[in-house]
C-alpha cells in the first residue's frame, strides 16, 4: 500500500534528521512519480504527499493535465531549451539547470507569464562522464552569469549520485555538495535517492528525490 510504504520514507527520514540534529520538518519528500501510475499517484497525494518529481517534461505533460494543481509540480530531469516555455508553466521548482543557454531559455519563457521561476542548479560532484550537471569549479562563474536574469530565482543545488548498492558510497558527495552549496550562500540541498536519501538527509538535504521505495511493486 502506498501509504504504508510512505510512511516507512517518513519515519526513515525522521530518523535520519534526528541522528543529524536536524528537525524533520526541514527535510521535503519528493515523490518521483515517474514510473507510477495515476491510481497510485492519487493515492500518494491523498496521504499527504504533494510534492511530486518528474524527469521528463513530456511525460509529466500529461499526469499534469489529469492532477494540476492538487499537487506541486518538481522538474528532476534533464530540460532541453525548447521544452523551457512548458518546464515554466508545469513546475514550481526546476532542480536541473546546468547551463548558460538553458538560464537564458528558463528566464525568457518565465518572463512571457509573469513568474519568477524557482531553479536550483545540478552540479555533477561525482565526476562520472555519463550524468549531467555543472562541474563544481564553475559554479561560481555560473551564479555571476545568471544574476542577469531577473525572472530566474537560484534556491540551491542538486546533485545525482552514482548508482550504488551501498548508501554510504555517496555520503562524500552529498557532504560535497553541501560544502559548495553553504560556501556560495545557498540554503537548498536536492539530493539523496531510494538508494541513500538517508544518508542525503544526514548530509543536510532539504529535499530528497524517492521513487522506487514507494512505488516500486513487490
Ligand atoms: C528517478 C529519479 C529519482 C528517484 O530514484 P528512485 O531510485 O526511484 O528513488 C531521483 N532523482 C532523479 C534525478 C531521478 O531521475
Amino acid at each position: 500500500m502506498i501509504d504504508e510504504k510512505l510512511r516507512k520514507v517518513q519515519d526513515t527520514i525522521g530518523e535520519a534528521a534526528r541522528r543529524a540534529g536536524r528537525s524533520p520538518q526541514d527535510v521535503r519528500l519528493i515523490a518521483v512519480t515517474k514510473e507510477a501510475n495515476s491510481v497510485d499517484i492519487l493515492a500518494c497525494i491523498h496521504s499527504g504527499v504533494k510534492e511530486l518529481g518528474e524527469n521528463r517534461v513530456k511525460d509529466a505533460d500529461l499526469k499534469y493535465r489529469a492532477i494540476g494543481d492538487q499537487a506541486v509540480w518538481h522538474l528532476i530531469g534533464h530540460l532541453q531549451t525548447n521544452k523551457a516555455a512548458d518546464a515554466v508553466r508545469m513546475f514550481s521548482l526546476i532542480h536541473s539547470l546546468d547551463s548558460l543557454r538553458l538560464a537564458k531559455a528558463i528566464d525568457g519563457q518565465a518572463k512571457k507569464i509573469h513568474k519568477i521561476q524557482d531553479v536550483l542548479i545540478e552540479v555533477n560532484v561525482s565526476g562520472e562522464a555519463a550524468k549531467f550537471g555543472i562541474r563544481p569549479e564553475d559554479l561560481v562563474r555560473l551564479l555571476d552569469e545568471i544574476k542577469q536574469y531577473a525572472n530566474l530565482r537560484v534556491l540551491g543545488l542538486m546533485t545525482v549520485t552514482p548508482l550504488s548498492g551501498d548508501p554510504e558510497a555517496s555520503r562524500p558527495y552529498f557532504a560535497a555538495l553541501r560544502t559548495l552549496a553553504y560556501g556560495n550562500g545557498l540554503k537548498e540541498l536536492s539530493m539523496g535517492m531510494t538508494q541513500d536519501y538517508m544518508v542525503a538527509v544526514e548530509e543536510g538535504a532539504t529535499m530528497v528525490r524517492v521513487g522506487r521505495a514507494i512505488f516500486a511493486q513487490e
